[in-house]
């Protein structure tokens, strides 16, 4: 087994360059930050950057070293994909060219870079027993923070609630780090709002220190906050071949065609008269739709009417991406039907 992940411990704040890149730089690989806390028995795990453009948990934990406090209890955190968010121009890259996604490689096999590093991380957390593990990332949309689980119980609604109040409840099996959650922790994965949003880098931040803070939390939701949370959510794929574009008028030869605004939906509700793009002349056999078992069920949740898809049902729309990379080798959008939508 390959161990690629260095290690920083209880770094002196003045040796911390004040810019966010220049410590990336210092770093200069994955690395495992470990914060001795105040209780000595209790261990929290952390992971940001597994994507390299998303900079927020980073620009968090890095304005917490700089600020040298000690967390409550001791504190494990995985700064991931640093190569990848130092390549070419920085904090540009979602994932190094030619490599897989970092965070689809949380379960075997671990045979290429980012597989080493997950497994290596994977590793550390069973070494660590931390009570429980937080990945921070950012959207490529603009759009409000929202945290995802994949289970729905008080400790990961109570993670998710020291950040933000909604929560994404999914059964869809990715690779994902949160997966794990069980194994040996609750995990969960919040999502702080665009890259590129000042907002999302507050929030991050602000979540940071209540879950570095916070003498439980998995037993409180924190402070007054309320959470809205959806249930098993689904993804709106292109087939492997199909093209996409946007633009507000439908485009010659391209499968769909998305309105840039539909990005505005991030988190609205989208009904049966909310236009999702313009399908081209395969209409919905571009598309497809899955759930967390693996099945198709684009008719259940999208229909094409005059050329255009259009939701079948009251939908709440999430993750609308409007990168055309991300939306062919991921995913357009997530959406949760709104019946499924419970208050707390
Ligand atoms: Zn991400």
């Amino acid at each position: 087994m390959k161990r690629p992940i260095q290690f920083l411990r209880n770094p002196d704040p003045a040796r911390i360059p004040a810019d966010l890149l220049a410590f990336l730089r210092k770093l200069g690989g994955p690395t495992l930050i470990v914060l001795d806390g105040e209780e000595r028995e209790r261990t929290r795990a952390m992971a940001t950057l597994l994507h390299g453009n998303e900079p927020s948990g980073a620009r968090a934990i890095h304005h917490w070293l700089l600020g040298g406090r000690r967390p409550r209890t001791k504190l494990v955190c995985l700064l991931a994909s640093v190569h990848t968010a130092l390549h070419e121009e920085a904090l540009r890259h979602r994932s190094m060219p030619g490599q897989r996604d970092q965070n689809r490689c949380f379960r075997p096999p671990f045979d290429d870079v980012p597989g080493h590093i997950a497994e290596h991380f994977l590793e550390l957390l069973h070494q660590h027993r931390p009570e429980c593990l937080l990945d921070v990332h950012n959207t490529s949309g603009v759009g409000p923070a929202f945290g995802v689980a994949p289970h729905e119980d008080l400790a990961h609604e109570a993670i998710v609630s020291r950040f933000c109040s909604h929560l994404i409840i999914t059964d869809l099996s990715l690779g994902s780090l949160m997966e794990i959650s069980g194994s040996p922790c609750p995990a969960v994965t919040v999502e702080c709002g665009g890259a590129r949003d000042p907002v999302a880098d507050r929030i991050a931040r602000e979540g940071l220190e209540r879950y570095l803070l916070d003498e439980d939390v998995m037993g409180t939701l924190a402070g007054e906050r309320r959470l809205d949370v959806y249930h098993h959510p689904v993804r709106l794929e292109l087939v492997p071949g199909a093209s996409i574009a946007y633009c507000d008028e439908p485009l010659p030869g391209i499968d769909l065609t998305v309105p840039p605004a539909l990005e505005r939906c991030n988190f609205g509700g989208a009904g049966p008269e909310t236009p999702i793009g313009w399908l081209g002349e395969r209409g919905t056999a571009a598309l497809r739709v899955r759930n967390g078992r693996g099945e198709d069920v684009l008719a259940q949740y999208f229909t094409a009417r005059d050329g255009r898809l259009y939701p079948s049902q009251k939908l709440r729309l999430f993750m609308v991406t409007t990168n055309p990379q991300i939306a062919l080798s991921d995913c357009l959008l997530y959406a949760s039907p709104e019946r499924e939508h419970t208050r707390l």
